[in-house]
């Protein structure tokens, strides 16, 4: 798909993920059945609202420990969501002014957004592609990507709550491999993702709603989601609950605030050799 996609193009008809996180967030550019949905996952697993909070606090501090310790100075951020400050480039370039980001969804609404991704800095540069993940070769051909990033160089893969909407059929292990696989050694995976783990029949109810509407999820397991690291070196402190993940009080993130539960979410950040 090419960014002349309009907005014509949004579906209120039913819940779509990227409003229901909108919702998660406190953000307004979502729709009534966007919030019905978002009120019933809520009802089934209040701890929602925590989790999206805790992914997005994961979000910055990968951003921050990829620019500051591991040199990366480009990103890829696939499933990137409504803009909600501060974006990822925002925190980039916040440590490093010339980083330069590729944001991609697959939701019509975040490109309708997607011009306020693209305020760049006079000297970091920012894009989005309108891309589905499941197609990670028409993503990787769009000629917005070689524009911004330098695939001679390092690039950080942002997956950030996206995977789990890439149920096992739809080969998502394979899909990383085949995006890492572009990127030379020194880039970086950071993934974050939910998790049935600590409440699995509750987590079957969120699975249900998002089935329901018309969104195919699928949670997984620490093992699982580690699974997505494999061959790569896995920063300390490994897979994690998202708010255990080198915590820094920056974003009043508190690792001891918050129960596993509550966050269900696992994260992590590996470099490809
Ligand atoms: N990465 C952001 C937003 C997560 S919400 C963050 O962590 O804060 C998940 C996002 O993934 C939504 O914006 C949704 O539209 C997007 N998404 C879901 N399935 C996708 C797919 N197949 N391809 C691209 N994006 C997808």
């Amino acid at each position: 798909m090419s960014n002349s996609h309009a907005a014509r193009d949004i579906d209120t008809s039913r819940p779509h993920s990227a409003r229901m996180y909108d919702y998660y967030l406190g953000g307004k550019d979502h729709f009534d059945v966007d919030k019905q949905a978002a009120e019933a996952v809520a009802t089934a697993y209040p701890g929602i609202f925590t989790c999206a909070r805790e992914n997005r606090a994961f979000m910055h501090r990968a951003t921050r420990v990829l620019a500051r310790e591991h040199g990366i100075r480009q990103w890829l951020d696939i499933g990137t969501g409504i803009p909600t400050e501060p974006n990822l480039h925002q925190v980039a370039q916040a440590v490093v002014p010339d980083a330069r980001v590729v944001y991609a969804d697959n939701d019509p609404l975040v490109l309708k957004y997607a011009e306020r991704l693209m305020r760049s800095t006079r000297q970091g540069r920012t894009t989005y592609i309108q891309a589905d993940v499941n197609d990670p070769q028409s993503l990787l051909n769009a000629p917005e990507l070689e524009d911004v990033l330098d695939l001679g160089q390092p690039v950080a893969l942002s997956l950030n709550a996206l995977m789990h909407f890439v149920t096992d059929a739809q080969d998502p292990y394979g899909i990383v491999d085949r995006l890492l696989g572009v990127l030379p050694a020194g880039s970086a995976l950071a993934l974050s993702h939910c998790t049935p783990d600590f409440d699995s029949p509750t987590w079957q109810k969120v699975t249900d709603i998002y089935t329901n509407s018309g969104t195919p999820v699928q949670f997984r397991s620490q093992g699982d989601v580690a699974r997505f690291f494999e061959g790569l070196d896995l920063l300390a402190p490994g897979v994690t609950v998202g708010h255990r993940w080198r915590p820094d009080g920056a974003d009043g993130d508190a690792a001891d605030g918050h129960s596993d539960a509550e966050v269900s979410l696992w994260a992590g950040v590996g470099i490809k050799r």
